[in-house]
């Protein structure tokens, strides 16, 4: 779609919304949990729409880490964090990462889509080829085009079409397949195995976007790779401490030789300041938990809460795609419908995160919910009996 066309179609579409009061964006809250929240004008919602999976945010332990930083090293840093704003709690996260993933090397950025930008745009070049599924998260797409390496996208987790155009492209100087471990919409897993198989056979290197599966899943909360049993094949992860961690900041862990290159020349880490010392300790304090005995247990009690979100909503006729996990899309089809939808549930006391144009491709539209350890039984029944209400009372 032409660039001022696509502006157009977007002031239009939101003029209109919050000219008929149905604008569910933007929701001014007053306190928050990862539950539960406030909204300005004091009604209570509960909340499905968070990414806090596993309830780390309000965490005391996590909120100490941020203080006990914050009242150590102030609220910013003096400089980006190659001159001076790579304070201790920096440096022992970027070793703890590394160390947890079982990698040499790990490098902090300011956000995960910094990460993206920053790693793609940096490692790969005009002469290389990067593969990447449709379905990836927005970032990895910015990332490659910064590069300026030839782009090649394959059908969603389609190892057939992956391994047909890394053929079609052994004229390439390098390869890299990236893909997001677990689905940021969908919330269906990559074919990990096949394609760290493929990247083998084509001499491609493997980097794999883990911010929605990392904390949450694989038997030590590793990541989608550590589920598909693929961990030490991975040569590049990605992730974000904007999900299970509660926390801000992006990270990449590799090999020395990889995270020395980003530090040295991957702009998105040298022209920007890095996260506050605060938000580093509420991040390092967050992979002391979710690495420990309670990020097991939290694990635990996301995959029974997911499960049963899955299954109550199914049970009700509503469509969630082919999600297996915590993140569970309702499927709704017309951009405005959708708006309309998640606006019903938020005057009705659920609030869920609609995903609209262009974050989903214009004209369409879906309700992107996300499981917590920290939902009860009885909110999980709320939202399946709110859901199907909300579908019917709001016409096609
Ligand atoms: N990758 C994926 C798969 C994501 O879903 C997101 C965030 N929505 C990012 C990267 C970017 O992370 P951040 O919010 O830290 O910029």
């Amino acid at each position: 779609m032409d660039f001022g066309v696509m502006l157009e179609t977007v002031l239009t579409t939101v003029e209109r919304w919050q000219a008929q009061d149905v604008y569910p964006l933007l929701p001014v809250l007053s306190t928050t949990s990862p539950t539960r929240a406030r909204l300005a004008d004091g009604r209570e919602v509960t909340v499905f729409g968070t990414c806090d999976y596993l309830g780390l945010s309000q965490h005391p332990d996590v909120v100490n880490g941020a203080l006990e930083a914050t009242q150590r090293y102030g609220t910013n840093t003096y400089g980006t964090q190659i001159h001076s704003g790579h304070t201790e709690v920096h440096r022992d996260l970027e070793t703890s990462l590394a160390a947890y993933l079982d990698r040499p090397a790990a490098l902090l950025f300011p956000t995960g889509l910094t990460t993206n930008m920053g790693v793609i745009g940096t490692l790969m070049g005009p002469r290389d080829a990067i593969f990447t599924d449709r379905f990836n998260h927005g970032s990895i797409a910015l990332g490659a085009r910064l590069s300026g390496a030839r782009v090649v996208t394959f059908a969603h987790n389609d190892t057939e079409d992956l391994a047909t155009k890394l053929a079609a492209c052994s004229d390439a100087e390098r390869r890299l397949i990236v893909v997001d471990g677990l689905f940021s919409t969908s919330g269906d897993y990559a074919p990990l195995c096949e394609i760290a198989d493929l990247a083998e056979r084509h001499q491609a290197l493997l980097m794999v976007d883990e911010a929605h599966s990392m904390g949450t899943v694989g038997t030590g909360g590793r990541g989608a790779a550590e589920l598909a049993g693929v961990l030490e094949r991975v040569d590049i992860i990605m992730c974000t401490m904007s999900k299970a961690f509660g926390s801000v900041g992006g990270f990449v862990a590799g090999s020395v030789r990889l995270v020395r290159a980003l530090r040295h020349s991957a702009t998105a880490y040298l022209l920007s300041f890095g996260v506050p010392p605060g938000t580093a300790g509420a991040s390092l304090a967050a992979l002391t938990i979710l690495s420990g005995r309670q990020g097991t247990a939290r694990r635990e009690r996301l995959a029974h809460n997911a499960a049963m979100l899955r299954e109550a909503l199914c049970a009700a006729g509503v469509d969630i795609g082919v999600t297996t996990s915590h993140i569970v899309p309702v499927i709704i089809g017309p951009t405005d419908r959708t708006a309309r939808v998640a606006s019903w549930l938020l005057d009705h006391g659920l609030l869920t995160a609609p995903m609209l144009p262009p974050a989903v491709p214009f004209g369409s539209g879906l309700l992107r919910l996300g499981a917590t350890a920290e939902h009860e039984d009885n909110d999980i029944a709320t939202a399946a009996r709110l859901i199907p209400a909300a579908l019917r009372a709001v016409p096609e």
